[in-house]
């Protein structure tokens, strides 16, 4: 049977999904008999990118605790693919609902000042337990304010999830041609009847931990992916992979031999060649070509790694029509904005508010920051690893180790940490206005001024490549599709848009 060679470059989920379900396919080619793939994966770190952060820690009894970096978890409705990905793969999962405590930290010269602003002990899910009541609320008037502020909260909520469920059942969030669509949510938030209050204390927080970026990133998040979310996951529990997620990157490498995988293999250039293979050269100084090249890295590595081939082009006397389409499709790349990120596991309770409002996720951000009308921050203080216009979330990992023994994950630290177990740094791609503007042409089968993927061989997957949030669901729905796009490459008769590969 001919063999279709391919190189996967990162390890991340997309990468992983990728590879798996190429290396499994097979597809009729141009002469009418099947071909089969030959997949190699190209990782620069030491370990699969899925799982490279997560640690081992031993607990004070001695024993052996596996802790996800970060926490990978996924939540019923927004997370189709990933499910349906788990399944084939017989990973295991287990529920995992939070309760949330909302803090705001005030700064003077000595000390930080906590204050818990809310206490949500319902957990996700439909579940209607009451809301949890701080411990500074202990005078008749402060408990009176806060009765007051639960109501106000509470009708928010039911209003943005009404306002969310009717635009999605309109199909207006995906449809290109609805204002709302184009708009972010510093824009929607000033036409709309939600309280700035709301947005300021539960909207902004909340959704800055799940896109894991600044307040002021998120101001400039496109809405409907936010309202989007809210709906679809509407009464939805989270789960995490049972025993983490080395289970599933295990699971997706199954199929690969070992000289198929090649870890500290960082990709420095790209050559394409006059006949459409590409040539990856590796920091080791080694060449490897191929017939198909799918970058799963984060997209403005791809940009770099692509603006080298555009260079290799133009050194080999390439057209200017080609050229430009490169140059087309390096721009374009360029148009995924990173923010840094870090994630601290340690066993430090001083980032947590007192026992009494402790709950799974414990979100601060700077009082500044929640008292701002909505007005970008400028407060680029710091005094941890990130600067107060971060949002930091701290998880208790789990609940039965308490007191000293406690452990907790932090995400960008705004305070310092002590008794670290172990620090990663991530980068996170944040959607923007002009990102999904270009997304299209980055997804198969969907209509858009031009298409980049197949160009050359040279093909896209990745969180950032799939519409919505920028989340694992995006790397499973972007691999599942750019692999279906690169077997219709093969055999026309496949339609990418419409079938499933698990
Ligand atoms: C702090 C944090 C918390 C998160 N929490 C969640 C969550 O709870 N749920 C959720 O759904 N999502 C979460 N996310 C988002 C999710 O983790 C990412 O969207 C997802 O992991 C991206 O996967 P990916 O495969 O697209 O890319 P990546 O995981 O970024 O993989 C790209 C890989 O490419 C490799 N690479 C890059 N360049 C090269 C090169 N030149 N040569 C070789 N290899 C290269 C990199 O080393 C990397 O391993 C979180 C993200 C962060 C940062």
């Amino acid at each position: 049977m001919p063999v279709v060679r391919v190189a996967v470059i990162g390890s991340g989920l997309a990468g992983l999904t990728a590879a798996h379900l190429l290396q499994k396919a097979t597809a009729r080619g141009p002469t009418g008999e099947d071909v089969r793939f030959e997949v190699h994966l190209y990782e620069k770190s030491q370990r699969l990118g899925l799982s490279s952060a997560s640690v081992v820690f031993k607990d004070a009894q001695g024993r052996q605790r596996l802790i996800d970096t970060p926490m990978r978890s996924i939540q019923g409705g927004y997370y189709k693919r990933t499910f349906a990905l788990y399944r084939y793969l017989g990973v295991e999962l287990i529920r995992h609902n939070y309760t949330y405590s909302f803090s705001s930290l005030s700064r003077s010269a000595s000390n930080i000042a906590w204050r818990t602003r809310f206490i949500y002990s319902g957990s996700n899910g439909l579940s209607l337990r009451p809301v949890g009541i701080p411990r500074a609320c202990n005078t008749i008037t402060s408990l009176a304010r806060y009765l007051a502020l639960v109501i106000s909260v509470a009708l928010c909520y039911i209003l943005l999830a009404c306002f969310s469920i009717y635009h999605l059942l309109r199909g207006h969030l995906s449809d290109p041609r609805h204002p709302i669509s184009h708009q972010s949510l510093e824009d929607w938030q000033r036409s709309s009847y939600v309280s700035t209050h709301f947005v300021n204390l539960i909207v902004l927080p909340m959704f800055a931990c799940v896109c894991t970026c600044t307040r002021d990133q998120l101001l400039h998040h496109p809405i409907a992916e936010i309202l989007e979310y809210i709906a679809l996951t509407f009464g939805a529990s989270h789960y995490l992979v049972k025993n983490g997620v080395k289970q599933v990157a295990i699971r997706l490498c199954a199929p690969l031999t070992p000289d198929q995988i090649h870890l500290n293999a960082d990709v420095i250039n790209l050559i394409s060649t006059e006949d459409d293979q590409v040539v990856l050269t590796l920091a080791d100084g080694s060449s490897h070509t191929f017939d198909h090249l799918i970058l799963a890295t984060q997209a403005n590595q791809a940009a770099s790694l692509l603006s080298l081939l555009a260079k290799s082009l133009d050194a080999s006397g390439a057209s200017a029509e080609s050229l430009h389409a490169e140059h087309e499709r390096v721009d374009a790349l360029r148009l995924f904005k990173y923010t840094p990120t870090v994630v601290i596991n340690h066993q430090d309770a001083s980032v947590m508010p007192c026992d009494h409002d402790q709950r799974d996720l414990n979100i601060a951000l700077s009082e500044h920051l929640l008292d701002s009308h909505l007005s970008r921050s400028d407060d680029k203080g710091t005094l941890g690893c990130m600067s107060f216009e971060h949002v930091m979330a701290t998880h208790a990992l789990d609940p039965s180790l308490t007191g000293d023994d406690a452990v907790y994950q932090t995400t960008n630290p705004i305070l310092p940490i002590s008794r670290v177990i172990s620090t990663a740094p991530f980068e996170r791609v944040v959607l923007t206005k002009q990102s999904k503007a270009v997304l299209s042409c980055f997804v198969p089968g969907r209509e858009a001024s031009r298409h980049f993927q197949g160009q050359r061989h040279v093909w896209f997957c990745g969180s950032w490549a799939a519409e919505g949030i920028p989340l694992l669901e995006g790397c499973v729905v972007s691999a599942e599709r750019t692999v279906l796009a690169i077997l219709q490459s093969q055999d026309p008769s496949i339609c990418p848009s419409k079938a499933h590969l698990f």
